[in-house]
């Protein structure tokens, strides 16, 4: 099987790597790639939001399933382009992709189909943005409408800063979101859907903020581990069962069939599961734990998504171990980042046991030294038997590579080591 993958970051390069590894596979293309792809396979240029450039290439390729990575693409249609020209592709298509690119398309979905959510407000002016947070009440949270990379909400206890991001929202779109807060503990659920049938991956965590202790502004996400050891015992059927199947049964209905990844961002709250958001492709960095623990061979288990025929497919199976990335951003992320800056210590990294790293913002300098080309520049994973030795083999690699000015998070994970998440009694059910 050949198989393109379109997107440039460490969830293509995580990837990229899984699918090298189904045996089925003679060939992975990534396009646009980026120079930690290039070490692993053939990349090719492509500007990813252009529908006719994908489908000119998969057919100058011949390939046999296209698997579309980042949201951008998939918004801009280019799934329903490669679908017309009859390849089999891993990402829904445009109508079905606005579960990501609206968060209010978002919310009627779930109100159709019943989906637990934080109940909202979609505010059109600034005076009606202030009385949704009055109503709601402190922590709040703001959103704008359409796609941010991770960065357009804003929680805080502040209401004069809530209302400025509202202001900042509504300067540049219609409609800005006001939601309830959420609380407790949140996972992040990937589920592979075929149109009908909806198949969970191993649940995993993310962090969102910059800082260390949940602090500063949020980021595209700053690491994560899968599996979640304090997870309710039942948690991933129950969310497929009240979630995702829903969600899947209500775009089939709508003439919309999801076909790829519905990632369910979660909170498990005392009143029950509530949905955070839909993101319609896999998350980064949880896709970079995730794979790294998937045994079945994954350009399989994505063609019978394609194809229709994930009813048949065998069941997955796992690596017991847990898997811990620890994302390496440049100085001043998620402000404009500072670029340019040699990468030390990436060899040193690689060569330790049960540790990959994936490229994302990298480029090569002028002796073909790697040189850090965006915010989030790479993701370290490390392999271990529990969250401790995971958490050690990460970290002891991270420690390896620098930068001027690289920042990472100390507390992957952490809370979970201790034994300190806590998941309200009423958590699972709605
Ligand atoms: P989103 O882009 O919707 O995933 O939001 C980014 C992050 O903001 C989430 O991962 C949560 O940590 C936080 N967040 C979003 N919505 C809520 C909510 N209603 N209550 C609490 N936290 C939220």
């Amino acid at each position: 099987m050949k198989v393109l993958v379109i997107g440039p970051g460490a969830r293509e390069h995580a990837l990229v790597s899984a699918l090298s590894r189904d045996p089925q596979v003679e060939a992975v293309i990534a396009a646009p790639g980026n120079p930690g792809i290039d070490l692993l396979c053939d990349t090719r240029p492509l500007d990813q939001t252009d529908p006719a450039a994908a489908v000119g290439l998969a057919q100058e390729l011949d390939a046999d399933l296209v698997v579309v990575g980042p949201e951008a693409p998939l918004v801009a249609g280019v799934a329903d382009a490669l679908r017309e020209a009859s390849f089999p592709v891993f990402g829904p298509g445009q109508e079905a992709a606005t579960l990501e690119g609206s968060k209010t398309y978002a919310k009627e979905v779930m109100d159709a189909s019943g989906v637990p959510t934080a109940q909202a407000v979609t505010a059109t002016t600034s005076a009606e943005a202030a009385q949704a947070l009055d109503r709601f009440g402190a922590p709040h949270v703001v959103k704008a409408d359409g796609l941010a990379a991770g960065k357009g909400v804003v929680v805080t206890d502040d209401r004069a800063a809530a209302l400025s991001h509202a202001e900042s929202c509504l300067a540049v779109a219609d409609r800005v979101v006001i939601e309830d807060y959420l609380d407790g503990p949140e996972v992040s659920l990937f589920v592979v859907c075929d149109g009908t049938t909806a198949v969970p991956l191993s649940p995993a965590q993310d962090f969102k903020r910059i800082g260390d202790g949940d602090t500063g502004p949020n980021t595209g996400g700053m690491g994560a581990y899968s599996p979640l050891p304090w997870a309710p015992e039942g948690m991933v059927d129950d969310i497929v069962a009240r979630v995702a199947q829903p969600v899947v049964d209500e775009m089939a209905r709508r003439g919309s069939p999801f076909v790829g990844l519905l990632y369910c961002g979660l909170a498990l709250t005392s009143h029950g599961t509530r949905v955070i958001e839909f993101n319609v492709r896999f998350g980064d960095p949880e896709t970079q734990s995730v794979l790294a623990r998937l045994r079945t061979p994954l350009a399989g288990l994505l063609l019978a998504a394609a194809q229709g025929t994930l009813a048949q497919h065998p069941p997955l199976e796992w690596d017991e171990r847990t898997a811990i990335t620890v994302v390496l951003a440049a100085q001043d992320y998620p402000g404009a980042p500072r670029t340019g800056d040699p990468i030390a210590g990436l060899e040193e990294a690689l060569a330790l046991d049960g540790v990959d790293v994936l490229h994302a913002g990298t480029a090569l300098g002028e002796q073909g030294e790697f040189v850090t080309s965006g915010g989030r520049v790479l993701s370290v994973v490390g392999l271990g038997d529990g969250i401790a030795a995971a958490r050690a083999r990460a970290y002891d690699a991270a420690d390896l590579i620098e930068w001027e000015g690289v920042q990472k998070r100390t507390d992957i994970a952490l809370l979970a080591e201790q034994g300190a998440i806590t998941v309200p009694a009423a958590s699972t059910g709605a």
